[in-house]
């Protein structure tokens, strides 16, 4: 079983470049930043591949730390694992549920940007995400009917939040945290490492990057925005980090073709449909991982004029917007 999952995260390690990389500079087998005190965790865990590097010399018993507090979120905001406080919130029946203090902080972030976006984002699109899946061997769009009547159901309005007690009013409405639950955990495992003394560290979960501090010497983190489309995995442009995150929402990371035309997982919740305009990504490049996936998901759905005033109108936040004529446009870099 082991063996299974380690050739699969071999098979899957390029996916980790989707949408970032680490640049290096040089074509030898150990990157720049590598030392033989390397201690490395990597495995499959939120519908992708992660790897956490730490640069610093630690005790190996680190790694099982790591290992318990992603696998305690890969549960926890899961909405297909019945054991999962969010698929049992997205069953109750319109009844009321008590979630644990971190989730329900969570979905609080998730209603301020459903607020934010006027409801481009809505935390409750997950009875549409649900109809749609995107990495089927033989991926199928639902039937327009099935379509229209989980549209009826997405509403962030009819979330009602009391402390830790969530009561979804529509009993057949959900609640999907997907857009933001990466940057979330990424967030936890640099608080996780700090603690134990971690001052360099790169968290890349499935292209989500959050580093710790500079490289060992004091160089900022040089990280590749992938190319849209390009599977060689080369970069189009590249941030310098130093104790930040960058994260990237864009339409090449995950979809299929059906007749021609290209279906990817962001979603319009008006009208259940993959959100239509000219951007193939948005990176957003800031302090917080929550903040950086909340606001690549957010801007993308907005689009690139309005996702830009709303960059503009922030402070401490960068972005980079990648047009479908292959451009580049830098906000506050
Ligand atoms: P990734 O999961 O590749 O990091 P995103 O952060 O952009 O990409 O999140 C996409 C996920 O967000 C989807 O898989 C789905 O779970 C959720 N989602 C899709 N459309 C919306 C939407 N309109 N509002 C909120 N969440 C959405
Ligand atoms: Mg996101």
């Amino acid at each position: 079983m082991k063996c299974k999952k380690n050739n699969i995260i071999k098979k899957l390690s390029a996916v980790l470049t989707a949408s970032a990389l680490l640049l290096t500079g040089c074509s030898g087998a150990k990157s720049s930043t590598q030392t033989d005190q390397d201690l490395t965790y990597t495995d499959m865990l939120f519908d992708t591949v992660i790897k956490i590097q730490i640069l610093d010399p630690a005790d190996e018993s680190i790694l099982d730390g790591l290992k318990k507090l992603c696998e305690k979120y890969d549960t926890m905001f899961s909405t297909t694992n019945t054991d999962s406080e969010l698929y049992k919130l997205n069953h109750a029946n319109g009844q009321s549920f008590t979630v644990s203090s971190e989730t329900a902080n969570l979905i609080q972030e998730g209603i301020h940007y459903s607020e934010l976006s006027g409801g481009a984002f809505d935390l409750t699109i997950e009875p549409v995400s649900a109809l749609w899946d995107f990495k089927a061997d033989k991926p199928t769009v639902p039937s327009s009917d099935a379509i229209a009547q989980a549209v009826s159901h997405v509403d962030y309005t009819k979330v009602d939040i009391q402390d830790n007690t969530v009561t979804l009013e529509d009993p057949e409405a959900g609640i999907d945290l997907g857009a933001i639950a990466k940057g979330y955990i990424a967030d936890q495992v640099k608080t996780y490492l700090k603690k134990q003394g971690i001052k360099h560290a790169i968290i890349n979960l499935g292209g989500n990057v959050d580093v710790i501090g500079t490289k060992p010497d004091g160089s900022k983190y040089n990280i590749g925005i992938q190319k849209p489309f390009d599977e060689s995995g080369e970069a189009i442009t590249s941030v310098q980090l130093k104790d930040q995150t960058v994260v990237t929402s864009g339409i090449y990371e995950r979809y299929f073709k059906k007749n021609g035309k290209l279906y990817h997982h962001i979603l319009d919740p008006r009208t259940g449909y993959p959100c239509e305009n000219n951007l193939y990504s948005v990176s957003i490049i800031t302090d917080s991982s929550t903040k950086a996936d909340a606001l690549s998901t957010t801007c993308f759905l907005l689009g690139y004029e309005k996702g830009m005033e709303l960059i503009q109108s922030m402070d401490g936040v960068e972005a980079i917007f990648i047009t479908d004529d292959e451009k580049v446009h830098k906000i506050g870099i």
